[in-house]
């Protein structure tokens, strides 16, 4: 293996605890791994040497929550919302009589398009959701097609209850023929437990369900409003409780004092016009971790920017600029139960992110600007390629 030594890196901000943040640091790449971090006269000798003229490092993002296996468009869905028409969740019907009528290179397509965007954005490791399909066939199709482009595929064929069909039986068919049609190709399962979607009893039928097959389980919870989904994600052991905009006291102490991250999606609030903003700085307060994700998807926060999601967590969130990157990556590990990737240390991925800027804080600062200058992933550069 040719060991490759970066150095002239202006700050590296490794998201690890006992590392920190290093000024002038040098990091050596064995691999597809972080060999060596330090202070650049402390390097040690490799096979390539490249500079990064000053530049930030910062580990690649990971996104832990985005649902990118669909077809269609809903662009004037947007605009009208934007005239004035409530986000409600009957939407997504849309979206799956697009995704049911599209063959697979269809969807296939678009998968690659957004995560190429995803990519360019500095996110190295996404996770994706089916839930466009609602049918047996549909789901199956989509998160076979989400496996060729993520390890962290997840099942969301609870994602609303398809037009002219009845509750009760839909929830059994989620949770049994379609939930065994789609768990051999799937790590996770999730539930759009809303008013609306899907209520407490339906989301534990079906998420109990899909960790009986040996699926990690990972719940919407409370973004419209109160409701039972934090409690449920909690009281489940889900690796992450998604949205988080509306919880009351009892749902922060149920958070801070569980495993199950606290996932928020600024770019929902964001593209939807919401009247509020999740509460991080109460989270975080209280001790929960926390995660940031982009949420894609057509309907309610069509974009990949993290850089925009860390800019709104800190203009609307109240999250510090360190806490906005920290939840952005090692959080967003955390929401996967992964440790292998969010935070740059030595055996970990080597995916990481070169931002033209002389700090992190410039992802806030300079809110729009495309500051993503070089991302690497297992040890590659792969933007530019
Ligand atoms: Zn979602």
């Amino acid at each position: 293996m040719t060991a490759t030594l970066l150095v002239d890196i202006g700050l590296l901000a490794t998201q690890d605890a006992e590392l920190g943040e290093i000024r002038d640091a040098a990091l050596v790449l064995d691999g597809d791994r972080v060999a060596w971090i330090g202070r650049a006269r402390e390097a040690p000798a490799a096979d390539e040497l490249i500079g990064v003229g000053g530049k930030t490092v910062i580990p690649g993002f990971v996104d832990s929550h985005a649902h990118l296996v669909f077809a269609g468009d809903r662009a004037e869905e947007f605009e009208a919302r934007m005239r004035g028409l409530p986000y409600a969740a009957g939407g997504i019907r849309v979206t799956v009589a697009a995704t049911r009528a599209a063959p697979d290179f269809i969807l296939r397509r678009n998968v690659e398009r957004l995560s190429a965007e995803l990519l360019a954005a500095g996110v190295t490791t996404f996770e994706c959701k089916s839930g466009y399909g609602l049918d047996v066939p549909t789901e199956q199709r989509s998160v076979r097609v989400a496996g060729e482009f993520t390890p962290e595929v997840t099942f969301l064929g609870a994602h609303v209850v398809p037009p002219d069909t009845d509750r009760d039986e839909y929830v059994a068919l989620v949770a049994g023929a379609m939930l065994d049609a789609c768990a051999p190709h799937s790590r996770w399962v999730d539930v759009f437990c809303e008013r609306g979607a899907f209520d407490g009893d339906e989301a534990r039928t079906v998420l109990r369900a899909g960790q009986a097959k040996g699926l990690g389980a990972r719940v919407h919870a409370n973004q419209l409003g109160e409701g039972p989904g934090v409690q449920l994600a909690v009281e489940l052991g889900a690796a992450s409780a998604d949205h988080c905009t509306h919880l009351t006291r009892r749902d922060v102490d149920a958070l801070a004092g569980s495993s199950t991250v606290a996932t928020l999606l600024p770019l929902a609030e964001f593209s939807t016009r919401a009247p509020a903003y999740p509460d991080a700085r109460r989270l975080l307060d209280a001790g929960a971790t926390v995660a940031l994700a982009t949420d894609c998807n057509p309907g309610s926060a069509y974009s990949t920017s993290m850089p925009l999601a860390i800019a709104l967590a800190v203009r609307e969130m109240r999250m510090t600029p360190a806490e906005a990157v920290r939840a952005a990556t090692v959080g967003g590990a955390r929401a996967l139960r992964r440790d292998d990737i969010g935070v740059l240390a030595p055996g970990k991925r080597a995916d990481f992110v070169v931002l033209d800027s002389p700090s992190y804080i410039h992802l806030a600062y300079r809110p729009g600007v495309p500051l993503i200058a070089e991302v690497w992933r297992d040890g590659s550069r792969v933007v530019p390629a």
